[in-house]
Order: structure tokens, then C-alpha cells, then sequence
């Protein structure tokens, strides 16, 4: 039997309520021993699944908290296990009581994501799902939540689970005209294959195509800001960060070094590189360098170059546009309330990349380059009805091996080899498939998945 476990599932710090959860066959034991009810008289062990009960917790004679009580009955629970959740007072100290009672009368502490392992070893959540909860918690703009939650709700887990189907029904089908081939024919069999096989690769290669948007939607779109001194840089930065609230990512312990940056655009998260260059500095390519400039435009996925339109272009300007060459830049033309010094036609002379009018001073310009950026990353509007977005790595990974085995199979084909040729590739694809709803996965490999969820999740 699984022990019983406990954990705080919300956050650790001051707040109205705490939430102490118990999953496992013990949990009404465990509850039974420390709430009492107002009059003292009611029996927690007998309540009704799926309801809720006021009252205290006691440690001993020791009243420790008021409380509400959840009482969730096994299988209908996130986890499928019996299920206590105990509402406290969201005090750091007050919570760690309660939950230090909990575990004093018969829970162990789980370990970070060990409910939504024990959801996934139960059955309630395939891989992908149990993945997809992670990813909720995490979520940094709507477009990653939209994605993560159709995730949750089992849009990866039903393709994925579609494609192995028609693959594992071939499979099949091979194993049993190779077992009995006076009844079953493969004559013209190969040719039929092909055609399965090519509409499941375009499956799959459409899904590869959506995790580079998928990683974009989900830790945002890597960006940095060029332009030369007094362009204009710090201001718009300041000026996209104050209208969308940046959240700032401390190191631990090191409060002032901003670790990473991030910029909410409706929907889009545009994760800013090197935003600290330029806060401190008057000029991002003469401090850090224009070698340092140009690793950061290498590795960026887009860079916003800001021209200060009121002075001649120079060197600096000319360095810049060079380092655009095969990326994806938009051109931010500043300080369109000042007279022009040069125009947006002589820029576009020199580069291909969209030339936006803005004014950092006047705030003009922010929607236009919200459209541009949606119209460079996602063709438009980022929709969820009926695309599925692989934003998981190791989804990714799985798919392209599954994908690789198909190709073998249709190489085996093209080439007449015998039938069992192709029931090995596509018994490995059906597997690499597998990988991400969480079949054929190992121990150590789910231990490793769940290890990286935060405490009481
Ligand atoms: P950086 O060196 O590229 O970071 O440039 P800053 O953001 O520090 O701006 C340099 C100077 O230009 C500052 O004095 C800003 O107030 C000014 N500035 C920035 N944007 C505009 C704009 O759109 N219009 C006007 N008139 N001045 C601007």
C-alpha cells in the first residue's frame, strides 16, 4: 500500500487561506484523529464524499487552527486516491502547524509533484497531461495558460493516441498475415501502408512545426533591443515594461541582479535579454560591446533595433543593420515627434525588416509593434480551437524519433523489403509515441519528470 502523503499546496508565505492536502488510503484515519467539529460531536469519517466541514484542528488537547474541511472520496480526486484537504489560516507558522499535525498522526511529507505522479500512476492524468498541470502553474501570459490548459484537458494525449492507434492496428495486421498466410494477403498490402504511413508523418512533422511556436508561447519569445547611444533603447523599454508590468526574476539571494526580464504583450511574452546593459549603461553596443551585441542578436529570436530618427544614421547604425541580416528584427523608428533627420524609405532602403513609426516619448506606436511581432511569430491571431502546440521538449523529441522510424518504414517499402521489415519501425514509432502520454516510459524517467514540480502539486 502507498503511504499516505501531505504537503502545503499553496504558497508559503502570508496570505487569507494555506491548503494542506492528505492523498492516500489513510487520509480519513488521519483527519478522523485531529479535527473536531464545532459541537464536538461529529464523526469526519462518515461524511459524504465531496463535501465540506467546519471546524478545528487539534494536536493532542492543543487547538491549532480553524478550519474547513474537504472530504473527497477515492476515485473521483485529482489524485484517485482519498483525498483531505484541510482550508487553514494562510500564516507561514500557522500552516506548518497544521500540517506538522498532519503528519505527526499517520502522513508522510510528499516529495514535489508526488500528487500528480500518484494522478499519473493511477491513471487520471496520461504523461502529457500530468505535464500540462506544471505548465499551468507556470504559465506567464493567456496564450501559454490556453495552450497548457488544452494540454490538461487532453489535446496532445488524443492525437498522440490517434496516430498509434492506426499505427498499432498495422502492426497488428502485418503479425497476423505473416502468422497465417494462406487466410490473410499482403498482396498490395505495401502500397496501402505507404499511404498511412505518409498521412501519419504529416501529422507528425505538422506537430514538430508547432513546437517552435509552442516554446515561444510557452517561455516567450527571446528578445533584444539594439540601437546605438540615445536612440531611444532605455525608453522603450521602459515604456513597454510600465504598460505591461514586467516580471521581474530575482536570483536568490542577489535581489539587484535581474536574472531575466519578461514583457507581456496580450497574449505574447517577449522575454528580454540583457535588459540590465541597457538600464545601466547609455549605450548597449559601446559598454558591452559590439561582440557582446552581436552574440545577443545571434541567439535572440527577435531583435528590436531602435533608430533615433532625429539624428543622421552612422557607423553604429550601419553595425547594427548588419547584425539584422537573417533574423527577425523590426525596425523601431523613434521619436517621430522631433524632425526627421533621416526617413523611414532610407532605412528601408537598407533593410528588409518591418519599419515601424514610434515615439517613446509620446507612447505611440506600441500596437502596431504588438501586430507586427504577432504577424513575424504566429501568422496572425494565435488560436487554440483546434490546433494542437506541442510545447514540451521532450514531446518534441519523442515525435521526432517516432517520425525518423516512419521514414524507415517508408524506405522499406520503396525498397520491397520483406513485410517484417516494416512492423519493427512502426512498432518503434507506435513506442517513441508512447514516450509522451507516459507508455513505455521508465521509472527513473517519470521520477525525473515529477521530481521538477513544486512542493504539494
Ligand atoms: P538609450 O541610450 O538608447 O537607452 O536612449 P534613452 O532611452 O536613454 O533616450 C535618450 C534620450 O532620448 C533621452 O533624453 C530620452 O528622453 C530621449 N527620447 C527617447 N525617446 C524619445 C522620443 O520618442 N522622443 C523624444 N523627443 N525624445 C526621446
Amino acid at each position: 500500500m502507498e503511504k499516505t502523503i501531505a504537503a502545503i499546496s499553496t504558497a508559503v508565505s502570508v496570505s487569507g487561506i494555506g491548503i494542506v492536502r492528505i492523498s492516500g488510503e489513510e487520509s480519513m484515519d488521519v483527519i478522523s484523529r485531529i479535527y473536531r467539529s464545532k459541537g464536538g460531536k461529529k464523526d469526519i469519517r462518515k461524511a459524504a464524499s465531496h463535501t465540506i466541514h467546519y471546524g478545528y484542528i487539534y494536536d493532542g488537547e492543543e487547538l491549532v487552527d480553524e478550519v474547513l474541511v474537504m472530504i473527497m472520496k477515492a476515485p473521483r480526486t485529482f489524485t484517485g486516491e482519498d483525498t483531505v484537504e484541510i482550508d487553514c489560516h494562510g500564516g507561514v507558522y500557522a500552516m506548518n502547524r497544521v500540517l506538522e499535525t498532519v503528519l505527526k498522526n499517520g502522513a508522510k511529507i510528499a516529495e514535489p509533484g508526488e500528487f500528480t505522479k500518484r494522478a499519473f500512476l493511477n491513471g487520471r492524468l496520461d504523461l502529457s497531461q500530468a505535464e500540462a498541470v506544471m505548465d499551468v502553474i507556470q504559465a506567464k501570459n493567456q496564450s501559454a495558460l490556453n495552450c497548457s490548459m488544452s494540454q490538461l484537458k487532453g489535446s496532445v494525449k488524443k492525437v498522440i493516441t490517434q496516430i498509434r492507434s492506426e499505427l498499432i492496428y498495422h502492426i497488428a495486421y502485418i503479425e497476423s498475415a505473416l502468422d497465417d498466410p494462406e487466410h490473410i494477403s499482403l498482396d498490395g498490402y505495401p502500397e496501402q501502408l505507404l499511404k498511412v504511413v505518409k498521412i501519419q508523418e504529416k501529422k507528425m512533422d505538422h506537430l514538430i512545426a508547432t513546437a517552435s511556436d509552442g516554446k515561444m508561447i510557452r517561455e516567450g519569445i527571446r528578445t533584444v533591443i539594439l540601437g546605438k547611444p540615445n536612440a531611444g533603447k532605455s525608453s522603450m523599454l521602459n515604456l513597454l515594461t510600465g504598460e505591461n508590468r514586467a516580471i521581474v526574476t530575482d536570483i536568490a539571494g542577489t535581489t539587484r541582479d535581474v536574472l531575466e526580464e519578461y514583457i507581456n504583450l496580450h497574449g505574447i511574452t517577449l522575454k528580454m535579454a540583457d535588459t540590465a546593459g541597457i538600464r545601466q549603461t547609455e549605450d548597449v553596443v559601446e559598454k558591452i560591446g559590439v561582440g557582446k551585441a552581436k552574440e545577443l542578436a545571434k541567439d535572440a529570436d527577435l531583435i528590436l533595433y531602435v533608430v533615433d530618427s532625429s539624428t543622421p544614421l552612422d557607423e553604429n547604425d550601419h553595425e547594427i543593420m548588419k547584425m539584422l541580416e537573417g533574423k527577425k528584427a523590426i525596425v523601431l523608428y523613434n521619436k517621430t515627434d522631433l524632425d526627421p533627420a533621416v526617413t523611414t524609405e532610407d532605412i528601408r532602403a537598407l533593410v528588409s525588416h518591418p519599419v515601424i513609426p514610434v515615439s517613446a516619448k509620446e507612447e505611440t506606436g506600441i500596437g502596431e509593434l504588438e501586430e507586427q511581432i504577432r504577424k513575424l511569430f504566429f501568422q496572425g491571431e494565435i488560436t487554440f480551437n483546434d490546433q494542437v502546440y506541442i510545447t514540451n521538449a521532450r514531446h518534441k523529441e519523442a515525435l521526432t524519433d517516432a517520425l525518423a522510424s516512419l521514414k524507415m518504414v517508408e524506405q522499406s517499402i520503396i525498397d520491397d523489403m520483406p513485410e517484417d521489415f516494416f512492423s519493427i519501425d512502426l512498432m518503434s514509432a507506435y513506442e517513441s509515441l508512447g514516450r509522451i502520454i507516459g507508455e513505455s516510459v521508465g521509472e527513473d524517467l517519470v521520477n525525473e519528470i515529477f521530481s521538477k514540480f513544486c512542493m504539494g502539486k
